[in-house]
């Protein structure tokens, strides 16, 4: 079965020991050989910058970058897919791709011109926080509950322009709210589950997920144990209850999945790396139509990406 996944964090991990070898290293959960055999066609590779390893720089950035340019689709064989019309492919012709995306814009350090030079190298989605506040609006976990500053509301219009991808998973749910009025794109939670089901802060309310089903956006199902069962000890068939409740929402057709490996370091029992997808589809065919497992473990995320990633021909030159 075709797996798209909107979440991992193997990029840190890469560019901390450069040595690791991304086709099969046994310290990380994401490696090329796991993803062919899980059957994951697309993943997204997000780059994330840990407070603990130093300023949230923008250098730090590019050192992700090139990580996944020379291990992910270097080495490791993965296409870098950038355009609408490469995700319209994909859906005829499987092959192995990478995606780009930022978690947190700390490390864009205020700069409107470093976001266009990601969106140069490949970058589509931002993720506008981690779990605490930076120059552009509050994570989760952040008491005050803050929307954007007014650079951020610079932010979401550049994005709005030139086709960047907004992604809500960490963002506090005041900005959630101010992102819905003000953005004239959908926009997509990448790697959060539903919290009717387990009641984590880094999950989706209810009205939460009806505006993503409303405005054809999307929800990436993630395995953050934590976020999956309230005391963190999970099996794959718990998942099950939090597609089921996004279904009852009206949500089927903007179910996808977003892992998290390589965030994480302690797994949902039957789900501790991509390998483990040909697995979990078994699972979710023995309780749910073939239609609509297909379009939650592949079909949803790339009829996204085939109507709202920026043509090729989009001029990103704005003025
Ligand atoms: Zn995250």
């Amino acid at each position: 079965m075709r797996v798209a996944d909107f979440h991992c964090d193997v990029l840190s991990k890469l560019q901390s020991a450069p040595n690791i070898d991304f086709r099969k290293d046994a310290r990380l959960d994401v490696t090329s050989e796991r993803l062919m055999a899980g059957g994951v066609e697309l993943q997204v590779f997000a780059i994330y910058l840990s407070a603990a390893q130093g300023k949230l720089s923008f250098e730090r950035i590019l050192g992700q970058i090139e990580a996944y340019r020379h291990n992910v689709v270097g080495t490791g064989g993965l296409q870098c897919l950038r355009w609408k019309e490469e995700a319209a492919g994909m859906a005829v012709t499987p092959s192995a791709w990478g995606m780009l995306s930022l978690e947190g814009v700390d490390g864009l350090e205020g700069n409107l011109f470093y976001a266009e030079l990601i969106f140069e190298l490949g970058v589509r989605f931002l993720g506008l926080t981690w779990n605490y506040a930076n120059w552009a609006a509050d994570g989760v976990l952040e008491q005050r509950n803050g929307g954007f500053t007014e650079q951020g509301r610079k932010l979401i219009e550049w994005c709005n322009d030139s086709g960047m991808l907004l992604d809500v998973s960490h963002l506090a749910p005041a900005g959630f709210w101010e992102l819905a009025e003000r953005s004239s794109r959908p926009f997509i939670a990448s790697h959060s589950n539903a919290a009717a089901v387990c009641g984590h802060p880094r999950n989706l309310s209810d009205e939460q997920i009806g505006a993503l089903v409303a405005m054809d956006g999307r929800i990436g199902l993630t395995f953050v144990p934590w976020f999956v069962t309230a005391g963190g000890d999970a099996k794959a068939a718990d998942v099950l209850r939090h597609i089921e409740h996004v279904c009852t929402l009206g949500g089927s057709r903007q179910i996808m999945f977003g892992s998290d490996f390589d965030g994480i370091e302690s797994w949902v029992e039957g789900l501790e790396h991509p390998g483990k997808y040909a697995e979990f589809a078994e699972l979710l065919l023995r309780h749910y139509p073939e239609d609509e497992v297909k379009g939650w473990l592949y079909g949803n995320a790339q009829s996204f990406l085939a109507s709202h990633l920026p043509a090729k021909t989009a001029n990103i030159y704005l003025s």
